[in-house]
């Protein structure tokens, strides 16, 4: 029997036999985080969204960049991590930047969308988790310095699991750095837009993923500043199935609007172009 086959009658077979994944091929089937449905993986389509439940999965870097825009000038791409005596660091940071093909965990630059001109930063997950290290912190510094100095409107993709433990306290400076320069950024008029995707925790939540004059997020997506096991270990309580997710956040106020994938270049254009975004 065909692969292809195989695929199409898949959830009558693996219900049968679920010894049949093993004789899968790796990556030919994708299970959704959220949901739990498995699929054909070419199903998600180039931007990796779930058929059944609208979650997105995580995205490099430049996978979400090019469903944006295709009109982009990278800046500061050589600021690398200081590397620490931290065991393990320098082989971690190694290996990241080889699978990513980047120097740190969030690509910045200016860019055109739909006509407009705009200061974006996306952060990469794949990158050690898109830790706040200290090179981070400064390409997304020098992001808002530059989009100050142009008088642009910034958009920023978070993805992190917090602080770079690695780099200790550099990594918690980072929180203070970045939240002065949106507040003189924002003392300036000027408009901040955070879409916050899957996962977004930790001290980016608590900094500048929070800063935003607007905030969006994907849906489903999880973003929270401790995880779930450590909240209920401290609450000796057992804690929703959509708590720290997007629609929660919706729905207490600390997230503006949930928008599909699909949707956010023109939610984006839009929201720039009412907020003064020239073209
Ligand atoms: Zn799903």
């Amino acid at each position: 029997m065909g692969l292809f086959n195989f695929a199409v009658d898949k959830n009558k077979k693996l219900d049968r036999d679920p010894t049949l994944y093993n004789q899968m091929p790796n990556g030919l089937f994708i299970d959704c985080p959220y949901c739990g449905e498995r699929f054909y993986e070419k199903q998600l389509g180039p931007a990796k969204v779930c058929p059944n439940c609208g979650y997105g999965f995580r995205l490099t870097a430049h996978e979400r960049l090019a469903l944006l825009t295709t009109h982009f000038v990278e800046m500061d791409k050589n600021i690398k991590a200081t590397k620490t005596d931290f065991p393990g660091y320098a082989q971690k940071l190694a290996r990241a930047k080889h699978q990513t093909q980047m120097n740190e965990a969030v690509l910045t630059g200016i860019a055109t969308m739909q006509g407009r001109r705009i200061a974006l930063g996306i952060m990469d997950t794949h990158f050690i988790m898109g830790s706040l290290g200290a090179a981070v912190g400064e390409k997304i510094t020098r992001l808002f310095e530059r989009a100050l100095k142009e008088r642009l409107p910034l958009v920023l993709f978070t993805a992190s699991g917090g602080a770079r433990m690695q780099e200790g306290i550099n990594s918690l400076m980072q929180m203070a750095k970045i939240s002065a320069a949106v507040a003189e950024f924002q003392a300036a008029g000027l408009f901040y837009l955070v879409v916050l995707t899957d996962p977004t925790t930790g001290g980016v939540t608590a900094s500048f993923a929070m800063q935003g004059d607007v905030i969006l997020a994907e849906p489903h997506a999880l973003v929270g500043f401790a995880g779930r096991r450590v909240i209920e270990q401290t609450v000796q309580e057992k804690l929703p199935a959509d708590f720290q997710r997007a629609e929660t956040l919706l729905k207490s106020g600390f997230v503006d609007q949930v928008v599909a994938r699909e949707d956010l270049p023109a939610t984006i254009s839009r929201l720039v172009a009412m907020h003064g975004g020239k073209s």
